[in-house]
């Protein structure tokens, strides 16, 4: 596999970068991961537009390959041969010389890496047919989870409290409203209402949930923004989660009550399908 590094395309063995790099030694980098259908990328712009308020929030300077990252997602997908994937790009605060909680001077040199990796068939998975079983833990991160940050432990942690239960994921929990999935956003459907959390800094503002709310709005299905317990999550029709990674992805269970009849339910599925077709239109 061939990665990017800091201006050079490389075996992915050869890719080097500094032990005394910031996101190594402080968890002081930003990520982005944009999907891949068909050998295009899936909504390039809005996951670009997020990776700038990241960097701006942490008062990272813009390096001045940000102009080429289209191109460089485009290389990679092309020599990789990527035609259903996902391209991952990280961007670090650099490797001063000494280790030192201030950030550094705003001229070192960022750390800027991409990489990609293959999965074929990324649309038609057959674990959206079944749906996914969720449990519930608490919400144990940073106050700032609108910013697109590598220090990913807590969630890390959740993704295997969820599979030590026999379980595919976990939605987590403040003061007993759902915030979001480890590495989704987090929706119920109840009497046919689409129901999710507002945008603040308690979740990543979703590329995907955006497009999603966008798309069920046009097809005319109601939607409320807004905190929801994990009690009402259990009382409800049907539940899933998105990102660009799952898209939109049923949820069939949680805590071991099953929604519904225990299959995905027909506004998640839907959603899928109008996801998946309308972002393959506007895929570049
Ligand atoms: N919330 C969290 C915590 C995430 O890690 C992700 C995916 N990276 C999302 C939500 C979904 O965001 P997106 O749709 O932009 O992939």
């Amino acid at each position: 596999r061939t990665v990017y590094v800091n201006g050079d395309y490389l075996p992915e063995n050869e890719a080097k970068i500094s032990i005394f790099d910031r996101a190594f030694l402080m968890g002081d980098g930003v990520y982005e991961v944009t999907s891949v259908l068909g050998g295009k990328l899936i909504d390039f712009e809005g996951h670009n537009r997020r990776l700038k308020r990241s960097l701006d929030e942490l008062d990272m300077p813009h390096p001045a390959v940000l102009d080429d990252l289209l191109d460089i997602h485009r290389e990679l997908v092309r020599v990789n041969e990527i035609e259903d994937g996902l391209v991952y790009l990280q961007i670090t605060r650099g490797a001063p010389g000494d280790r030192d909680f201030a950030y550094p001077d705003p001229d070192t040199p960022p750390t800027v890496v991409l990489f990609t990796q293959s999965k074929p068939g990324l649309a038609d998975n057959p674990v959206a047919k079944k749906g996914i079983k969720i449990i519930t833990v608490e919400d144990l991160r940073w106050g700032r989870r609108d910013i697109k940050t590598t220090q990913l432990l807590y969630p890390s942690m959740g993704k295997m409290m969820a599979k030590k239960a026999g379980c595919d994921d976990a939605w987590m929990v403040q003061d007993g409203f759902v915030t979001e999935g480890t590495s989704n956003n987090a929706y119920i459907v109840k009497d046919g209402k689409i129901i999710t959390r507002a945008l603040s800094n308690d979740i990543l503002h979703g590329i995907t949930r955006a497009a999603v709310l966008r798309f069920a709005e046009e097809a005319q299905m109601q939607v409320e923004e807004r905190n929801f317990s994990v009690e009402e999550a259990k009382d409800a029709d049907e539940a899933f989660v998105t990102s660009a990674s799952a898209f939109v992805m049923p949820v069939v269970e949680i805590d071991g009550v099953a929604l519904g009849d225990g299959t995905p339910g027909a506004v998640a599925t839907r959603l899928r399908e109008i996801y998946i077709e309308e972002s393959r239109k506007v895929a570049v």
